[in-house]
C-alpha cells in the first residue's frame, strides 16, 4: 500500500488506497484478513510534512475459539499518520509510529506495517462468533449452537452418586 510522495499537493486530495491481506501480512492464530484493505485517506502536504487523515476498512475472518466456526467482521478504524520528508540519513532504521521520517528523495511510501499495526491492536484475545454461542461438546463434538447431543442427558449428575452412596 504505496503513497506516491511526489503526487501529494498543498490542496487535500481525497485517495482511495487498497492492499491485499498478504501485502499486510497480519499474523494471528484464530483469523485472517478476509478481502482487500481499504484506506480511504485525505492527503496534503506542507512544506515538508505530508499529513495522512483517513479511516481503514477491513474484514477480518475469526475462527470462533469455542465452536470453531468460522465468521466474518467488518471493521472501520481511523488511520492518521505524518510523514516528514528529511535528508535520506536522519531515516531510523528501525520501525515507527505515527511521526514517521522519510528521506525526501524517496518518490513512494509502504504504509503497510502501519496498516498491520493498526489491525493487530484490534484482535481479541479469544474470538467469539457470538455472546451466547454453546459451543461444541466436550463429550462428542457436536455444534450445541446447531444440533443438541445426548452426551449431558446420559451423564449422571455426581450429587446423586454420593446420594446413591450414602444410601448404599
Ligand atoms: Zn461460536
Ligand atoms: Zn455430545
Amino acid at each position: 500500500m504505496d503513497i506516491v510522495i511526489e503526487a501529494v499537493e498543498t490542496e487535500p486530495k481525497q485517495l482511495r488506497l487498497t492492499a491485499a491481506p498478504a501485502q499486510i501480512e497480519v499474523i494471528y492464530d484464530l483469523g485472517r484478513l478476509a478481502k482487500e484493505v481499504v484506506y480511504d485517506v485525505s492527503v496534503r502536504r506542507v512544506e515538508d510534512e505530508i499529513f495522512l487523515n483517513g479511516f481503514l476498512d477491513f474484514t477480518l475472518r475469526y475462527t470462533c475459539a469455542r465452536c470453531l466456526t468460522e465468521y466474518d467482521e467488518e471493521n472501520r478504524q481511523p488511520l492518521d499518520l505524518i510523514l516528514q520528508l528529511v535528508p535520506e540519513e536522519q531515516v531510523p532504521t528501525e520501525e515507527q509510529d505515527e511521526f514517521i521520517l522519510v528521506a525526501s528523495n524517496k518518490k513512494t511510501y509502504n504504509l503497510a506495517s502501519h496498516v498491520r499495526d493498526v489491525i493487530t491492536l484490534g484482535l481479541p484475545l479469544k474470538p467469539i462468533c457470538r455472546e451466547d454461542c454453546q459451543g461444541l461438546c466436550s463429550q462428542c463434538g457436536t455444534n450445541l449452537n446447531e444440533n443438541n447431543c445426548d452426551c449431558h442427558k446420559e451423564r449422571i449428575d455426581p450429587r446423586w452418586d454420593a446420594l446413591k452412596r450414602i444410601s448404599g
